[in-house]
């Protein structure tokens, strides 16, 4: 016997059965009863929210001869050979499939002949922000007079691509995500239905993960089933299923944050990606852990709205004695941009790196003023102490530095070499040039090595060095530079051996040439261009 998916198997069948979507469903209930049906509806949203599933219950209410308060009846000829796929009154297209695209026109343009049977033609076109110019314009040309005959559903979740010209033709709807509770419920309804039990955490679990989408939700559900064939769903082996990590992980790399302790961090990533985790399931997952700690610290009385273990409780709200809320609103600002990052990025694990860098280090956020917060709370944590070393190692009288061997302070400015020269006189526009990936170059220190190399100098210990060593760290670098030197600029990125040495501005480059001084970056083909 063949399984069929959760979400085709309980597919909403007439409109008491869609969910979450009350505010449509009575608009169109309203319009149905009072055969007040229109030619064009939109229906946006993100996926999984009961669109389609929307569109085919009106195609089979307006076309059904014992309609009721719920839409199609489900029994009369006209439910059922369109239920079956074989009424010629329905016409369900998916743009976005490859081969579809020029026969919609076609589809499109038969809308003219009157219906042999039934009432309304109805077209249903998924996807439609991904129809070609032509089918777009013949749709239009629809639109504007259709025949009292066709009704266009059209379905999208980009809505910002579709052409004016058809969004003022349309009744649009807006279909919004589904709540937690709602997916909860209509899990256990559909559980029940298959004579399982389940529990509740694991439930929430799928429902939190599913973001607002129904059909991702019973398709992990179908997921969790498939491998604990009997007996209740539970929530260990449920989240064991979809890869997700222990509480008890997000604990430790919270902890990490909070001691600056990068390294710990780090290895903590190293180890869920040996372990196959999926990195943005696992950020998105820390960030809900972050909402958590900071619902605690807002009022203890939130801790109802926290779906966790009464252990985990225990260790969470240690946590959150940990930090200030200032503190953990940031880090949950620098993961949810995060996670939009890397959705579609290839060095996923660079991305996430980066991101537990920059809340270990607040000063790597320079722009960032709430990382002043964590900054100033670091400098009294060190008063308190009593950990004044690090003030006192200012930089001693000129006669006592340490001169580096591998580094020199070139004599006058006439010794530098001209690339390097125009580089360092454009450096605020090289740093403003730099994506992401490569932004950590603003702290470091631009010095000339013996050989009169460029030399990217960063303070002790700081693991941007390591990070911009990355291959396309180092090749973006190298595009960056050549903008504005006409040439390639070789350089090398390396850890100052003490922060006492990096502290010291002499070797600086940038106090021999003044950035800013020369702002017109040489012409190269890219640049005229922008120009
Ligand atoms: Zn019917």
């Amino acid at each position: 016997m063949s399984y069929t998916a959760l979400y085709r198997k309980f597919r909403p069948t007439d409109l008491s059965q869609v969910r979450g979507q009350d505010h449509i469903v009575t608009t169109l209930r309203n319009q149905l009863s009072g055969g007040r049906v229109g030619h064009a509806y939109l229906f946006t949203g993100t996926r999984g929210t009961g669109k389609t599933s929307i569109a085919k219950i009106m195609a089979r209410a307006v076309n059904c001869e014992h309609p009721t308060e719920n839409g199609p009846c489900g029994e009369c000829d006209s439910c059922r050979s369109i239920a079956d796929g074989s009424s010629m009154n329905v016409y369900e297209i998916d743009a976005a499939s490859n081969t579809g695209v020029d026969n919609v026109r076609v589809i499109i343009e038969g809308v003219n002949y009157r219906p042999t049977l039934g009432k309304y033609k109805v077209y249903i076109i998924d996807e439609v922000h991904m129809l070609s110019e032509s089918a777009f314009n013949a749709l239009l040309k629809t639109l504007e007079e259709p025949p009292e005959w066709a009704i266009f559903i059209l379905a999208t979740t980009e809505v910002h691509k579709l052409p004016a010209t058809i969004l003022s033709r349309c009744q649009r709807y807006d279909f919004k995500r589904i709540g937690i509770d709602t997916i909860c419920s209509r899990m256990q309804e559909l559980m029940a239905a298959e004579g399982r039990s389940a529990d509740e955490r694991a439930l929430r679990y799928i429902a939190r993960k599913a973001d607002g989408s129904m059909r991702d939700a019973l398709s992990l559900l179908d997921q969790a089933i498939a491998f604990q064939s009997e007996g209740e769903l539970s929530y260990d082996e449920t989240l064991e299923v979809l890869g997700a990590v222990d509480t008890e992980v997000f604990s430790r790399l919270f902890r990490g944050i909070i001691n600056r302790d990068t390294l710990g961090c780090v290895g903590i990533i190293d180890e869920m990606a040996s372990q196959g985790k999926e990195l943005t399931q696992f950020v998105t997952d820390f960030v809900w852990y972050l909402r958590n700690i900071m619902l605690l610290m807002a009022s203890p009385d939130t801790a109802s709205m926290i779906d966790i273990s009464t252990e985990n409780m225990v260790r969470l709200r240690e946590d959150a004695g940990l930090s200030e809320l200032d503190s953990v609103i940031r880090y949950i600002r620098v993961f949810s941009e995060l996670i939009s990052q890397i959705r579609y990025a290839s060095q996923k694990r660079v991305h996430v790196e980066i991101a537990f860098i920059r809340c270990c280090e607040p000063r790597m956020a320079i722009k960032d003023p709430e990382s002043l917060t964590d900054r100033v709370a670091a400098l009294e944590k060190r008063i308190e102490e009593g950990n004044f070393v690090s003030f006192a190692a200012a930089p001693k009288t000129e006669g006592e530095t340490v001169i580096r061997s591998d580094v020199k302070m070139p004599e006058a400015p006439k010794a530098l070499p001209d690339d390097i020269r125009k580089l360092i006189e454009n450096w605020p526009r090289v740093i403003s040039d730099c994506s992401n990936d490569t932004c950590m170059i603003k702290n470091c220190k631009p010095v000339l090595s013996d050989d009169g190399k460029l030399v990217l100098y960063f303070p002790a210990g700081d693991i941007s060095a390591r990070l911009l060593g990355n291959e396309a760290q180092h090749r973006e670098l190298e595009e960056i530079f050549e903008n504005y030197t006409g040439s390639a600029v070789e350089f090398a990125i390396k850890n100052s051996e003490s922060d006492e040495i990096f502290e010291n501005g002499l070797y600086d480059l940038r106090n021999i040439v003044k950035p800013g001084t020369v702002n017109v970056p040489i012409d190269t083909e890219e640049n005229t261009e922008e120009i």
